[in-house]
């Protein structure tokens, strides 16, 4: 079973650069690398975050059904300021007839308070807050070298998987997805129970579309039974690039 990688989310109808730019440098990051090619400013290129404030200024596309609009998909919106990220609110409020994206690798910070313990955002209904989890380790096994491991931080510098999971299962009044992608090793139990304490609306599943990077990636038949027992459990998933991994 291979499937054909689709672009980043068939769902999405466009993305609104509000905010660009990300310091997580994941090494699969494929944003920064089309940004350095084709990024039009100097902030672009160096794809160090920062804002474009004058965008909030376009009209959206429509969206129906489960398309959705992304806001920032080229960085990461959790390095923008709270007046930033409340800018960005009141444009999904003032476009309450679209449904709009917010990814960050930082969920945490999507539910921050002040020194008073109020919660700084408040995210309409008309937002989907989105995380990536993929994998669940902080030591990631070696998929080609026995007893070796590969810390989770040599691959990305954004916050441990153990602490996005625990930040989403604390948003609970929002509409809320996670993105499995691009997968990673991971243990069936633990991601599952991540998973069924989440309790998104729906999961994105996908392999990487560099094989070349040589990730440490499950085996086609173990991605394969955690999609059934996703399902199984009742979650809608939508799976993207699908293929065996690169040591298969
Ligand atoms: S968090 Fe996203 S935007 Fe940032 S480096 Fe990683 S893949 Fe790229």
């Amino acid at each position: 079973m291979v499937k054909k990688g689709k672009r980043m989310y068939s769902d999405r109808r466009e993305n609104n650069g509000i905010t660009e730019g990300c310091n997580f440098k994941c090494k699969y990051c494929a944003f920064e690398a089309l940004q350095k090619r084709f990024g039009v400013t100097e902030e672009d290129r160096a794809y160090t975050p920062h804002t474009h404030i004058e965008r909030v200024n376009k009209k959206p596309k429509f969206t129906s059904g489960d398309q959705f609009i992304t806001i920032g998909l080229n960085g990461d919106i959790s390095f923008a300021s709270d007046e930033v990220i409340r800018l960005i609110i009141g444009y999904c409020v003032q476009w309450s007839d679209r449904t709009f994206l917010l990814q960050s690798k930082n969920p945490a910070r999507f539910i921050e308070t002040d020194e008073i313990g109020t919660p700084k955002f408040y995210f309409p209904s008309n937002v989907i807050l989105a995380c990536t989890l993929e994998t669940n380790y902080s030591l990631i096994p070696s998929a080609s070298v026995k007893g070796e491991y590969i810390p989770y931080n040599t691959i990305s510098k954004a916050p441990d998987p153990a602490l996005r999971a625990e930040a989403m299962v604390k948003i609970r009044d929002n509409r809320k997805i996670v993105t499995i992608e691009p997968i990673l090793l991971f243990n069936l139990d633990v991601m599952l129970r991540w998973i069924k304490e989440i309790s998104p609306e729906f999961i994105y599943i996908g392999y990487n579309s560099n094989i070349k990077l040589k990730l440490p990636e499950p085996s086609l038949s173990e991605t394969t039974e955690l999609i059934k027992s996703l399902k199984g459990n009742g979650f809608e998933v939508r799976e993207k690039l699908i293929r065996k991994a690169f040591y298969e």
